[in-house]
């Protein structure tokens, strides 16, 4: 196929495994984020892409050829990485035509593709600057615009947001999200955040100890989350786990009638707190009975936490759909059945 293929690929170091048998195909201009926490393997999978690591087994192949022993430097990839390894002692513009030079691009040329990059992460005008008169931002789409100086087949970038405040972050992954958008070119940015990964991606990779656990669109991994680990690390979740029995699950504090349910044996359920419907009363189908121990009002929303049964579950709501309970008051807590994800473990 067409694109970049991961065919079973895997990472050992002596007797640990980095990254287990990973299988990923990946269409040509996808915004792919690897997302975990730290030391699930995120780097050493894009390490193996960029060509700085060889896998222990497997390929990596692009556009149906097999790059796995390609080095890197052939391979025609842009790299932004945590450092942004900005040469100090040259300007703006020698940064980012420092590949071209070496690539033995003419003198016109590189002076003509820095501005036309420069216009492109929206710096223009400061190619003579020195790269300490200039702001963290800035440097970062410096970095960004020296990455994509030979027009590279495809874009990685190792956490290249993760030195920038919070306000400056959200506007940079807006921003590199409108550039990937409009270059088209498939980008692979790795991310502990998951609030970053669902503002870029269209494919969400979550990974956890070494192992992909699920490769979907950010919307999907949060209203469809594989496993519990997925359920638990995108947004907030109600993870319930309970016995089945005649077609509906036993957890503590009442019994959920629920579709997908295996025939037997226990299941665990993710439900979101904005699923769920807060009642003053605990009667009614697929309603759980518990008491209101907290409520905060954040403005935007209002978040309520209630004890099931000795567990606590959270409940969100809109200013308008506001819940008329206070704390220490019995509640039910309904849970619709579509929004009930039953996880794979
Ligand atoms: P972070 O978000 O902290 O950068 P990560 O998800 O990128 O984490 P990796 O850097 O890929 O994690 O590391 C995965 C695991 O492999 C970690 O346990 C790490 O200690 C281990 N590891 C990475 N490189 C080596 C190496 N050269 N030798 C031995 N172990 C390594």
């Amino acid at each position: 196929m067409s694109g970049l293929v991961l065919d079973g690929l895997v990472k050992r170091y002596g007797s640990f495994t980095a990254l287990q048998r990973t299988e990923l195909s990946i269409p040509h201009g996808q915004f792919v984020c690897l997302l975990g926490p730290s030391g699930c393997g995120k780097t050493t999978l894009l390490r193996m892409v960029a060509g700085l690591d060889n896998p222990t087994e497997g390929r990596i192949l692009l556009d149906g050829a097999d790059i796995t022993q390609t080095p890197a430097h052939q391979r025609n990839f842009g790299m932004v990485f945590q450092s942004l390894a900005l040469f100090p002692h040259l300007t703006v513009g020698e940064n980012i035509a420092y590949p071209l030079r070496i690539r033995g691009v003419s003198k016109a040329d590189q002076g003509r593709e820095v501005e036309r990059l420069l216009a492109l992460v929206r710096l223009p005008g400061v190619a003579d600057r020195a790269v300490s008169q200039i702001s963290g931002g800035q440097r970062q789409r410096v970095a960004i615009a020296r990455a994509l100086a030979l027009s590279p087949k495809l874009f990685l970038l190792d956490e290249p947001l993760s030195a920038l405040d919070a306000k400056l972050r959200e506007q940079m992954q807006i921003e590199l999200k409108l550039l990937q958008e409009r270059l088209g070119i498939t980008t692979i940015v790795v991310t502990h955040d998951q609030r970053e990964a669902m503002t870029m991606a269209d494919l969400v990779v979550v990974m956890s100890q070494g192992r992909v656990r699920q490769a979907a669109s950010p919307i999907e991994v949060y209203r469809r989350p594989a496993d519990s680990f997925v359920a638990d690390f995108i947004g907030m979740t109600n993870l319930l786990r309970g016995r089945i029995a005649a077609g509906a699950l036993a957890v503590d504090g009442g019994t959920l009638a629920l579709p997908g349910l295996p025939p037997a044996g226990e299941a665990t359920i993710s439900v979101r707190p904005e699923e769920l419907r807060v009642h003053r009363d605990a009667a009614g189908p697929n309603r759980l009975a518990g008491t209101v121990s907290f409520v905060r009002d954040l403005g935007s929303h209002v978040e309520l936490r209630i004890d099931v049964a000795g567990r606590e579950m959270i409940a969100v709501a809109t200013p308008q759909d506001r819940p008329d309970v206070q704390p220490g008051q019995p509640v039910g807590v309904e849970l619709p059945p579509a929004s009930c994800v039953v996880l794979e473990s």
